[in-house]
């Protein structure tokens, strides 16, 4: 290290968590209802609420949420679902799950999202689905994805993981990801994200016959809900006519959620300016290349990455950053590339190879200061030189 700079220490997130997560987590505990119940629901309301959803329902994590979304959607064996093989590997998983095949499109480079001009060669008559990703909070382009979608008559799903209080510009209105503007969006509270409520996960849409059914298949497939038999006074016998699965948000995990979501605005007000303030700063360094916002999209910036000069390597890079203090982790890894994807014939998804092969994400959480951004920076520059 030859700056005369005082080393930092900088992770590369951290939650913002404190006093109020603490002290609602109280409530449930000292009430004795710790699972599903009134946490949850108002849990649920203030997250349809927020996104403008219709319906939102709380499930243990975004990877239960995907799940019921394809089980609901109705993604059975031998089918195919359209999405990106450049996202977290539960986004391909959860087809697996389905025992259906996912049909790997590629990505644009200056967004890390699918490209909607992929889509169409790779429908067939298979197709069930198709399950975009706003990745790492960055909306991607939901209006030419509808378009095909529609044309075809396939559903769609957002994985919006990693986007809550990202905005999208929508018929001249800036709305909230998850409204929902595809049929089906599913989130996560993983601390990764930018709130949190340990582990977590939420699914909203607009109809109710899905909601139904997520509801049912998050309980054992139980046809009355823990609220409805709480409260009857007639003795009720539930019944489980289709097989469902434990995918229940504790409302310990909900009442801390409802607090996240308070600060929500709050966090993505922070993030969107140490997004603008990396934009400035990065932009003085010669060959690097920087994440682009399109005008119809406001990200949260879940992740802020950058792209390497082709003659530096990676992990070199990466290493120099280490060792002056400053954690980051490279792009977003292919699933087609893990040992469950792998196929003789290979894939041609060469923007998700390079993006995986290219990109470094930086360090950003909302307490970090601009004196700790800048650190990162100089950093950055000096490895880099
Ligand atoms: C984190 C993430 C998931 C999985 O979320 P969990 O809550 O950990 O199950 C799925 N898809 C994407 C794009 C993610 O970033």
């Amino acid at each position: 290290m030859t700056t005369a700079a005082k080393q930092m220490t900088i992770p590369l997130t951290r939650p913002l968590v404190g006093e109020a997560e603490a002290e609602a987590s109280r409530r449930p505990i000292m009430s004795g209802w710790l699972t599903q119940g009134p946490e949850v629901a108002a849990f649920e309301q203030e997250f349809a609420a927020y996104t403008g959803a219709t319906y939102a329902t709380a499930v243990s994590n975004c990877t239960t949420a995907l799940h019921l979304a394809l089980l609901t959607l109705g993604v059975a064996p031998g089918d195919e679902v359209i999405t990106v093989s450049h996202s977290y590997v539960a986004t391909a998983n959860v087809v697996r799950y389905c025992h259906a095949t996912p049909v790997f499109v590629d990505i644009e480079p200056a967004t890390s999202n699918l490209d909607p001009t992929k889509i169409a060669a790779a429908i067939t008559p298979q197709t069930r689905a198709i399950l975009c990703v706003h990745q790492m909070g960055m909306p991607c382009d939901l209006a030419a994805i509808l378009t095909i979608a529609q044309e075809h008559g396939v559903p769609v799903i957002e994985d919006a993981a990693c986007a809550s209080g990202s905005e999208i510009l929508w018929q001249g209105k800036w709305q909230k990801i998850g409204q929902a503007h595809g049929d089906i969006a599913c989130f996560s509270f993983h601390p990764r994200k930018v709130i949190t409520t340990g582990d977590g996960g939420m699914i909203t849409t607009n109809n109710p016959e899905y909601n139904a059914q997520f509801r049912l298949l998050r309980q054992h497939g139980m046809s009355v809900n823990d609220r409805v038999r709480h409260s009857a006074n007639q003795v009720i016998f539930e019944e489980h006519a289709v097989i469902g699965y434990n995918y229940r948000m504790t409302d310990v995990q909900a009442a801390i959620g409802r607090e996240q979501l308070k600060r929500l605005p709050t966090i993505v007000a922070a993030r969107r300016r140490l997004g603008a303030r990396y934009q400035q700063l990065l932009a003085a360094i010669p060959g690097l290349t920087l994440p682009h916002e399109p005008s119809w999209a406001r990200t949260n910036w879940q992740s802020f990455w950058v792209r390497l000069p082709d003659h530096l390597d990676q992990r070199e890079v990466m290493q120099g950053m280490l060792d002056r203090g400053v954690a980051t982790r490279r792009g977003i890894m292919c699933a087609h590339r893990e040992k469950p994807y792998q196929r003789d014939d290979g894939y041609d998804l060469p923007e998700s190879e390079r993006a995986q092969d290219r990109n470094i994400i930086l360090p950003m959480y909302p307490q970090m200061t601009d004196e700790e951004q800048e650190y990162v920076v100089a950093m950055l520059t000096e490895v880099l030189l």
